[in-house]
C-alpha cells in the first residue's frame, strides 16, 4: 500500500555521471577525430591510448559497468561512446568480445592471468580478438570446420583451420579461438581457448577493406597448428568432458545456455547502433533548422520536421528494447520472447534508417565526406550484419513466441 513509486525510468546519479563522462570523451577525444581515422582505416592506437589512461579502456571498467544491476550502465557507455564515432568506439570496444568469452567461460584463475593481457596498459595498450566466425560457418554457427585436438601425453590443444572477418584478429595479444572438439556434436561439441601471444602458427591477414567501421580492425585469422597448453581451454577439460558427456547423453537442452549468452550481449550491441542513430539526428536536426531552402528553414516542411519526428520515436522505442533487455539479462529474467534479440534487431534497424534519413535531410551535403552523416550511414550497417544478422534475430524472436522449429 502507500504511494512508493515502483517504477521508474530515471538515471541513478552514478549512471548519469557515467553518461556525462563517457560523452566528454566522445566529444572532446572521440568526434573530432573519426574522419581521420576513418581515412587512414587504421587501429587509433592514441585514442585508446587516451581511453586507457581515463579508464575508459581496461577490465575495470567494463567490469564496474556489468556489476551494475539495473544492466543499464554499458549500454548507457556504448550509447554515448558511439555517438563519438562508430569506427573509433569499435577499435575500444572490440577487446570486450573477448573479454566476455573469457569472463563468460573461464575459471577464476584464467580471468586473472588473461583478462589484464588483453588490454594492456596505458602506456603500452593492447587489443584482443574473439574469433568465431569461419568463411562457411557465419549464421550457422554448428557448422565450424575448425578443430580443436587434444594431446595427453604434452597436454597440448592443437588447434587447425581458419576463421574470418574477426574484429582486431592477427593484431591481439590475445585471440579467444572457437573450435569444435567433437564434430559429431555440432555446436554442442564446441569450445572456446585462448591462445596466447606470440603463439606459432597463428596468422591473420592484412586488414580487410571494409563500408565502415574502417578504424577498426578487422581480418580473416589462419590457424596452422597451433599448439597451446591444456590451461587454454576455457573453463578446464573436467568441465568440458562432463558437457560431453551430457550432450552425448541428453536431448539437445544445453543450446539454451549458449542463446542465452548471446541473448545478454545482444543489448550492448544494440545500443552502439543506437548511439550513432542518435548522432545522426542531432545532426540532421541542427541541419534543418539552419539550411534555408525557398526562403524558410527546411524544418518548416512537414516532411523534414515529421521524418525528424519519426528519427527521434524510433531512437527512443529503441533504446527502450535495450534497456529492457540490459536489465532482464542482469536480472535473471528468461528471455522469453527473444528480447535480446528484439532490442538488438531493432537498434539495428532504426540506424540503418535514421542514418539513410539524416543523409537526405543534408540532400547533396549528406552525401559528402564533409559532413558525418555520410560515415554514419556507412558505420551503421553493420548492426544488421554482425553479433546475429537481422534474419536471425527474427529467427530467434519467431522460434521464441511460437515454440515451433521456424526455418
Ligand atoms: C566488421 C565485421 C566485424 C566482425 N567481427 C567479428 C568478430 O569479432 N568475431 C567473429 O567471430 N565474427 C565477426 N564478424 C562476423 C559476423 O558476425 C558474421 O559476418 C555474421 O554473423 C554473418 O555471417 P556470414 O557473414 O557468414 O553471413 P551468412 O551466414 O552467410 O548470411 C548471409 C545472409 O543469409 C541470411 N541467412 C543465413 N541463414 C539464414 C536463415 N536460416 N534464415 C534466414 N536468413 C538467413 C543472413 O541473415 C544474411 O543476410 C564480423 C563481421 C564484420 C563484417
Amino acid at each position: 500500500m502507500g504511494t512508493a513509486v515502483e517504477f521508474w525510468l530515471d538515471l541513478n546519479e552514478e549512471q548519469s555521471d557515467l553518461r556525462d563522462w563517457v560523452h566528454g570523451f566522445a566529444e572532446q577525444v572521440v568526434r573530432p577525430a573519426a574522419a581521420e581515422w576513418d581515412e587512414r582505416e587504421e587501429t587509433p592506437w592514441p585514442i585508446l591510448q587516451e581511453a586507457a589512461k581515463i579508464g575508459l579502456y581496461g577490465f575495470e571498467f567494463l567490469i564496474n559497468t556489468w556489476s551494475d544491476n539495473t544492466g543499464l550502465s554499458l549500454p548507457i557507455a556504448n550509447e554515448e561512446l558511439f555517438w563519438g564515432d562508430g569506427g573509433i568506439g569499435m577499435a575500444i570496444s572490440g577487446t570486450s568480445l573477448a573479454v566476455a568469452a573469457i569472463y563468460g567461460s573461464g575459471t577464476p584463475e584464467q580471468l586473472v592471468e588473461w583478462v589484464p593481457q588483453c588490454f594492456g596498459d596505458a602506456d603500452d595498450p593492447k587489443v584482443a580478438a574473439f574469433c568465431s566466425t569461419e568463411p562457411e560457418a557465419g549464421s550457422d554457427v554448428a557448422s565450424m570446420k575448425t578443430r580443436a585436438v587434444y594431446h595427453e601425453a604434452t597436454d597440448e590443444w592443437v588447434l587447425t583451420g581458419q576463421k574470418a572477418y574477426a574484429t582486431n584478429g592477427g593484431i591481439a595479444n590475445v585471440h579467444v579461438v572457437t573450435a569444435s572438439v567433437d564434430p559429431a556434436l555440432g555446436s554442442r561439441g564446441q569450445a572456446a581457448f585462448v591462445v596466447p601471444p606470440g603463439t606459432a602458427g597463428l596468422a591473420g591477414t592484412k586488414k580487410l577493406k571494409k563500408l565502415g567501421l574502417r578504424a577498426s580492425h578487422t581480418a580473416d585469422v589462419f590457424l596452422d597448428d597451433v599448439r597451446i597448453p591444456g590451461s587454454c581451454l576455457l573453463g578446464g577439460k573436467e568441465a568440458l568432458d562432463e558437457r560431453l558427456d551430457r550432450a552425448r547423453n541428453a536431448a539437445p537442452k544445453n543450446k539454451n545456455a549458449a542463446m542465452r549468452t548471446f541473448e545478454l550481449s545482444r543489448p550492448a550491441v544494440g545500443a552502439q547502433a543506437l548511439g550513432i542513430a542518435r548522432a545522426a539526428y542531432e545532426y540532421a536536426l541542427e541541419y534543418a533548422k539552419n539550411r534555408v531552402a525557398f526562403g524558410r528553414p527546411i524544418i518548416e516542411n512537414q516532411a523534414i520536421a515529421f521524418a525528424l519526428a519519426d528519427m527521434k520515436t524510433e531512437i527512443d522505442a529503441a533504446r527502450l528494447l535495450v534497456w529492457r533487455a540490459a536489465w532482464m539479462g542482469r536480472n535473471d529474467k528468461p528471455f522469453t520472447a527473444g528480447e535480446g534479440s528484439m532490442s538488438k534487431l531493432k537498434a539495428g534497424e532504426v540506424a540503418v534508417a535514421v542514418t539513410e534519413k539524416a543523409v537526405q535531410i543534408l540532400g547533396g551535403a549528406g552525401y559528402l565526406r564533409e559532413h558525418p552523416v555520410e560515415r554514419m550511414f556507412r558505420d551503421a550497417k553493420i548492426y544488421t550484419i554482425f553479433e546475429g544478422t537481422s534474419e536471425i534475430q527474427r529467427l530467434v524472436i519467431s522460434r521464441a513466441i511460437s515454440g515451433m522449429q521456424i526455418r
